[in-house]
């Protein structure tokens, strides 16, 4: 009998534990919701919806409290509770800078040259940053960590990773005094290794050897990932370092892709461009730098694939937001940069190209900000080419020029390299 009552009791604390955990459930998915709203749209740029190459889920906007898809289990996985993450690109020249942030955490990749560095750090302190819980000196180049001393200097940091070489460049030592004045120490980059960040994660995947000849083939490279949206961001890793990724067996696959080396012929191999199949590629590169980056041949090669393309020296800082499923970018000109900024990209919505399936841009055609193009706007046609442009698009051999209603009547698609103007889709 006692024993009985004992049992009945247990099966009572059960079914209350039950309760009180599908409680707790309902409340952090509410609470993940709310974080979710708070954090929408930092930039006073052009934003766009973008289309995601490859989920099937279609629902983009998460306002609703309902979102997370809750059939009242507790037994359910919480696989569909993503949060934000935003990857800014931040605009600093000839050079790499990139903010990751999810949840209130925060990783940065780079910081620029040397006179980026208090650029950098306003960008930062302009976002809330007060502590970098991860730092990554891909390499040791100074249009990489040039800034990063300062960086250092200025933010409380967490884990600082960075490759297995030493440069005995003034650059270089000043980053290494700055981390041992802070008393902090390195973490070198181990393939393999994931780290959580907020949301979602990142893994490291670069470098896979050592004894390289170029100090680019070092570059720390991860992939970092939200729910179903990726981005892979390797430095100035070249084809050497890009092989040994692919024959690592490690996934590649991104919906975003930094092309390494800002664009340069020595990266972005046909076979990694094929294994990471993003839907746009980001070049970080100065206007008018000494090293003819981005090369025309890699232009061509990533526009062949129907990859979009979005440039720090064009677009400014270029900021994306992932939701777990889908990917919104604005662009901010100007925000910290020693790019000049070019008058006929402020003007244009950065916009899809035609590579997007139509009912998927149609229903992520919100486009914020940005007003309804006339179909009188004058756009740049060739000769035999099937695509429109820009002015001064590297593409136009031949310069005829068309209204925007023509070029579409002509069944031309917008150009994925010069982003030339596109007509919303309405329906
Ligand atoms: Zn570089
Ligand atoms: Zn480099």
């Amino acid at each position: 009998m006692i024993s009985g009552k004992r049992i009945q009791n247990r099966r009572f604390s059960a079914i209350t534990a039950i309760l009180l955990l599908s409680f707790f459930i309902i409340l952090s998915a509410a609470g993940c919701s709310k974080r979710t709203d708070s954090n929408s749209g930092t930039g006073t740029g052009t934003e766009t919806n973008l289309p995601t190459a490859d989920t099937g889920t279609e629902e983009t906007d998460s306002d609703t409290p309902g979102s997370i898809p809750g059939n009242g289990s507790a037994s359910e996985s919480p696989a569909a509770s993503s949060g934000i993450m935003k990857v800014h690109f931040i605009d600093v020249g000839q050079g790499d800078a990139i903010l990751a942030e999810s949840g209130g955490q925060y990783l940065l990749i780079d910081a620029g040259e040397n006179t980026q560095g208090d650029a950098v750090c306003r960008y930062l302190r302009s976002l809330g940053v007060s502590r970098l819980d991860y730092i990554i000196c891909t390499h040791p180049h100074s249009d990489h960590i040039g800034g990063m001393d300062t960086v250092i200097s200025s933010f409380d940091a967490g884990i600082i990773i960075m490759p297995d070489v030493i440069e005995t460049t003034r650059t270089f030592e000043a980053v290494l005094d700055a981390i041992s004045a802070k008393g902090l120490t390195i973490t070198k980059a181990a393939v393999g290794t994931s780290y959580a960040l907020g949301s979602g994660s990142f893994r490291i995947i670069a470098p896979n050897g050592s004894g390289y000849d170029d100090i680019n083939d070092y570059s720390v490279g991860i992939r970092l990932t939200n729910g179903s949206n990726s981005f892979l961001l390797a430095g100035d890793a070249e084809a050497l370092s890009e092989r040994e990724m692919l024959e690592s067996g490690t996934s590649l696959s991104a919906d975003v892709l930094k092309l390494g080396h800002h664009g340069s012929s020595y990266s972005s191999s046909d076979d990694f461009l094929d294994a990471v199949d993003p839907s746009y590629a980001v070049i970080s590169v100065g206007t008018g730098n000494q090293y003819g980056h981005p090369s025309s041949e890699i232009l061509a090669s990533v526009s062949e694939r129907d990859i979009q393309i979005f440039r720090t020296d064009r677009q400014g800082t270029i900021i994306f937001t992932s939701d777990g499923n889908s990917l919104t970018v604005s662009t901010v000109l100007g925000a910290s940069s020693t790019n000049s900024s070019d008058p006929s990209t402020s003007s244009g919505p950065v916009s899809d190209s035609g590579s997007a399936p139509a009912d998927a841009s149609a229903s992520d055609a919100v486009m914020a900000g940005s007003e309804p193009i006339d179909g009188n706007v004058i756009v740049h046609t060739t000769k035999t080419g099937k695509k429109y442009h820009s002015a001064g698009c590297i593409y136009l051999k031949s310069d005829i020029a068309a209204t925007l209603d023509e070029a579409l009547t002509r069944g031309l698609e917008p150009c994925s390299e010069c982003s030339p103007p596109v007509k919303q889709i309405t329906n």
